[in-house]
């Protein structure tokens, strides 16, 4: 195998702090007592908690150790499509660590809060100018949780028009959470297939709308990495029947700035912050997923909603048709100042820049792995591209097979298995951030692992060989899971 740099040899294991403290031991000396003791002290303390006696280089190997156990994509390219793994600036976490914002209190009054507030509100205008609609909230602490907000918004639309409706259509090629958010809300998910070209046909959308119908979640560009390009066509036909296009935006990043979401049919919109505008975001949160709306959703929006008046930003809660408060306080803040120090960092066109970067080397993989690997849709494709295993099948080696051996070459496994329309998908989203040599050895890994797929696939049904732990049993962690350590 041929060498790479990062991740072979050097794993360190490391037991419990309990299994290493030893009686003791200190982490650092304190003068020799030059008085009587006296019982007092224990008498009030008792015997103290169940501490381990460990010594200050005990305790900073410890937790270096375990550091680096986790990968990151300050350690090396994580491309994980769908998730954006770009690489977060830390300007951004200066920014958000700055004392006036880090340390100031949740519940303090609009009067001493003007700067978050402030940047609250020129945020909510810039993501709209970015995205093409018309007012923002900044509520929702996630993608999911910006779904059910816009789930909410489009109930409280067609009530408002007199007709509550129960049914949505969600294509399926969706992330998940589409369904289970438009089912948490009461809709029942009415699945649409994409075509021969991995898109939406217009015509299949006519054929389910109906004024049963709140409307269909579209996302764009979709999960295939593919722009849906009859988005107009099919939000004219949805709207005909008095039905709302919701767009998760999760794949923002192939479009900042470029696609006028509003322009192109769209009535709500949510955006993954944590994922398009630079926050980190590995292990699940904090998260930030703002929904945009046109004029005619405006009134529905979550409170407090941000407002200007007479030079003062305040939180006014009394808007009579709001869906109502989604979160406590104003949400996951670090990630709206992150978000805001990225776009003030980048300007209107290297944002733009960045997204044309971020479709460039996901074309560039695409073209220098499709004689590889089965290209399960052979067009041009957006910020990500979809791979499958089937011609390594003949040689009894699964896209599982592969990506962990990936991780034997030193770079995190894409995405695979999603989405479920490609059976063994292997989705690569390399994101703007990675240099052409960086792609290069992430292609050349994978057109080795290729070779040994032909030549050896016994070693990747072993794999990963150099990581701290073996092939897991992911089935029996995911059906009886230990949480106890
Ligand atoms: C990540 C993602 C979501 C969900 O976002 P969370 O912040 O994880 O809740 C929804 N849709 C798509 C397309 C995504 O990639």
């Amino acid at each position: 195998m041929q060498e790479y740099p990062g991740t072979t040899g050097l794993i360190f294991n490391e037991p419990l702090l309990w299994e290493k403290g030893q009686k003791g031991r200190q982490g650092f000396s304190v003068p020799r007592r030059d008085v009587e003791s006296s019982e007092l002290a224990t008498e009030f303390v008792g015997d103290g908690p169940d501490f381990p006696d460990l010594g200050e280089l005990d305790v900073i190997r410890h937790y270096t150790r375990l550091s680096q156990w986790n990968f990151a994509v300050d350690l090396g390219m994580y491309p994980l499509g769908s998730c954006t793994m770009k690489y977060n600036p830390k300007t951004n976490e200066r920014q958000a660590a700055s004392p006036g914002f880090a340390a100031a209190h949740p519940m303090l009054p609009p009067n001493l809060s003007q700067g978050i507030l402030n940047l609250m509100y020129d945020l909510e205008r810039y993501l709209v100018e970015i995205t093409g609609m018309d007012a923002a909230s900044l509520q929702p602490a996630a993608g999911a949780h910006g779904e059910l907000a816009g789930m909410l918004l489009f109930h409280a639309y067609h009530q408002s028009q007199g007709a509550p409706r129960s049914k949505i259509i969600v294509p399926d090629t969706a992330h998940g959470t589409n369904p289970a958010s438009a089912a948490l809300c009461g809709y029942k998910p009415v699945a649409i297939s994409s075509n021969a070209d991995g898109i939406l046909a217009s015509e299949d959308v006519a054929a389910l709308m109906d004024e049963e119908t709140s409307g269909i979640m579209v996302t764009n560009p979709n999960t295939l990495g593919l722009f849906e390009e009859n988005i107009k066509q099919i939000a004219d036909i949805v709207h005909a029947k008095g039905g709302l296009v919701y767009g998760d935006g999760a794949n923002m990043n192939a479009i900042m700035g470029i696609a006028d979401m509003g322009e192109i049919g769209i009535d709500v919109l949510h955006l993954n912050l944590h994922k398009t505008f630079s926050s980190p975001h590995g292990g699940g949160g904090p998260g930030s997923g703002p929904v945009c709306v046109l004029k005619h959703l405006e009134p529905f929006l979550p409170v407090p909603r941000v407002i200007k008046q007479n030079g003062q930003y305040l939180l006014k809660e009394d808007f009579p048709d709001t869906i109502g408060r989604l979160h406590g306080f104003n949400g996951n803040v670090g990630v709206l100042i992150r978000a805001y120090a990225y776009i003030m960092s980048l300007g209107a066109e290297n944002l733009k820049k960045a997204s044309q970067l971020a479709v460039l080397n996901a074309n560039y993989i695409k073209e220098q792995l499709k004689d590889t690997f089965h290209l399960a849709y052979d067009r041009p494709c957006m910020h990500e591209c979809v791979f499958s295993d089937e011609r390594q099948q003949a040689h009894k080696v699964t896209t599982l097979d592969m990506v962990k051996r990936l991780m034997d070459y030193g770079f995190h496994p894409p995405t695979i298995y999603f989405p479920l329309v490609v059976p063994g998908a292997i989705m690569i989203e390399p994101t703007e951030t990675e240099s052409k040599t960086d792609i290069d050895l992430l292609v050349n890994a994978f057109k080795a692992i290729a070779k040994e797929a032909e030549e050896k696939p016994d070693l990747l049904q072993d794999a990963p060989r150099y990581s701290r732990r073996r092939r897991l049993d992911e089935t029996t962690a995911a059906r009886k899971p230990c949480l106890t350590g």
